[in-house]
C-alpha cells in the first residue's frame, strides 16, 4: 500500500530525515542542549530568507495560529487602530484576535476570493489616521488567492504604517519580498515542511522599542516576552520539544534546497496539477494571475458530492481538503506543500479523473 499523500494546506508530507528527528532521548527544555538548538532554529529561520541583517524571530509553540495571535495582540499601540484586510478565513481569523483583545479595529471586508483595491485601502488609510497597523493574509488558504503583498506593503510604508502579515501557509512557497514587511507569523508544518507544534513570530530589529512600550495583553503569548526570554537562551514555558528538532532539520533542508528552488519546485507541482484539472474540465476559483503557487480552489462539478469525492481519494491514498464556510457546499481543494514526488501527483490526476467521470 503507498503513503497516504497529503494534499490538505498542512501538515504536510515530510521528509524521512524530519520524521527521525522525533526520535529524541529524554530531555529537559532548560538545559544546554535545546537553549542551543533554539538558537539555531532563531537564526536559521532568519537565514534561510536572507533577512538575518534586520530581523529577529521568536518561536512559540502552538499551531500556525498561535504565532498570529502572538503578532496581532503584541503589535498594537494602545489608543491606535488595527486595519484588516479580510477576504477570506484567515482574514476574519486576524478580525476576531482583535475582537478577543479588545483592539480597535477598522475592516476592510471583501467577498471571499476577492482582491483588495489599492485605492480603497488607501481610503482607509487617509480616513483613519488612528491607524498604526495595516494587517493581511498573504496567502489567502480559505481560497487559494495570494494578495498583493508587494503592493499593499509599498502603501502601508507610503503612510508609515506598520505592516503586518500572515505568512504561514506561503512562506517558502511563494515569494515575499520582505521590504515593506514588519512583523510575520509563520509556521513548521506548511511550506517550511516541519512537523505541528511550533510557530514563529519574525519582525524587524527596530520594532523592538515600540512593541517594548505596550502594555503585556496577554501571559503566554507575548511577544517582547518571548523574545527577551530566548534572547536570554530560554524559554518561558515548556516548549513542544519534538517540533522543535523536527523544525531544526526542515530547515537545513530547507537552506539547502534554497527557498528559490522550493518556490520553484511547487510552481512545477501546482502548474503540473492545474493543467490535468483543465484536462479534466474543472473550474478554478481563482483566476489565473492571482493564485499561489501552493493551493487550488476548484469548484465541485454540480453532481459530485464532497464527502464521496474525498473518501474515494482517500481510499486511493490522497487526502484533498473542503471548503471552508459558505464555500464548504461548493468548492474542494488541493495543496501541493511537502514532500510529494512527481510520480505521486501524476497517479493523483489519473485516480480523480477516474472518479470524477465515474461517479
Ligand atoms: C494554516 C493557516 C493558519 C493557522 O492555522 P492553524 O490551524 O493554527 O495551523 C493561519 N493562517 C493561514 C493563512 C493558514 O493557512
Amino acid at each position: 500500500m503507498p503513503r497516504t499523500v497529503l494534499l490538505n494546506p498542512g501538515p504536510v508530507n515530510v521528509t524521512n530525515r524530519v520524521r527521525q528527528a522525533l526520535m529524541l532521548p529524554d530531555l529537559c527544555h532548560r538545559e544546554k542542549e535545546f537553549s542551543d538548538l533554539m538558537a539555531a532554529i532563531r537564526a536559521k529561520l532568519l537565514q534561510a530568507f536572507a533577512i538575518e541583517k534586520e530581523f529577529t524571530s521568536v518561536l512559540v509553540s502552538g499551531s500556525g495560529t498561535a504565532a498570529l495571535e502572538m503578532a496581532v495582540s503584541s503589535s498594537l499601540s494602545p489608543g491606535r487602530s488595527i486595519l484588516v484586510i479580510e477576504n477570506g478565513v484567515y482574514g476574519e481569523r486576524i478580525g476576531k484576535i482583535c475582537d478577543v483583545y479588545q483592539l480597535k479595529r477598522h475592516t476592510l471586508k471583501l467577498g471571499w476570493g476577492e482582491p483588495p483595491r489599492l485605492e480603497d485601502i488607501e481610503n482607509e488609510l487617509k480616513k483613519n489616521p488612528d491607524i498604526e497597523v495595516v494587517a493581511l493574509v498573504h496567502h489567502e488558504t480559505t481560497t487559494g488567492l495570494l494578495n498583493p503583498l508587494k503592493e499593499v506593503g509599498a502603501l502601508a510604508r507610503r503612510y508609515e504604517k506598520v505592516f503586518l502579515v500572515d505568512c504561514i501557509s506561503s512562506l517558502a512557497g511563494d515569494e515575499i519580498d520582505f521590504t515593506p514587511i514588519d512583523i510575520a507569523a509563520g509556521t513548521a508544518n506548511k511550506c517550511i515542511q516541519g512537523f505541528p507544534g511550533v510557530s514563529f513570530v519574525v519582525f524587524r530589529e527596530k520594532e523592538l522599542e515600540r512593541l517594548r512600550k505596550i502594555p503585556e495583553r496577554t501571559l503566554y503569548f507575548n511577544l517582547t516576552g518571548y523574545h527577551k526570554a530566548q534572547e536570554a537562551g530560554g524559554m518561558l514555558f515548556t516548549p513542544a520539544i519534538p517540533a522543535h528538532y523536527a523544525l531544526d532539520v526542515a530547515l537545513d533542508e530547507l537552506i539547502e534546497e534554497t527557498v528559490a528552488g522550493r518556490i520553484e519546485r511547487y510552481a512545477k507541482a501546482a502548474r503540473f496539477l492545474r493543467a490535468g484539472f483543465e484536462d479534466i474540465g474543472l473550474e478554478f476559483l481563482i483566476p489565473e494571475g492571482w493564485r499561489s503557487n501552493c493551493l487550488t480552489g476548484l469548484r465541485l462539478p454540480k453532481e459530485v458530492s464532497y464527502e464521496k469525492l474525498h473518501d474515494e481519494l482517500k481510499a486511493n491514498g490522497f487526502v484533498i481538503y473542503a471548503g471552508q464556510g459558505n464555500l464548504s457546499d461548493n468548492i474542494f481543494r488541493v495543496a501541493n506543500m511537502g514532500d510529494i514526488t512527481q510520480e505521486e501527483f501524476k497517479r493523483f490526476l489519473q485516480v480523480l479523473k477516474t472518479t470524477l467521470t465515474t461517479s
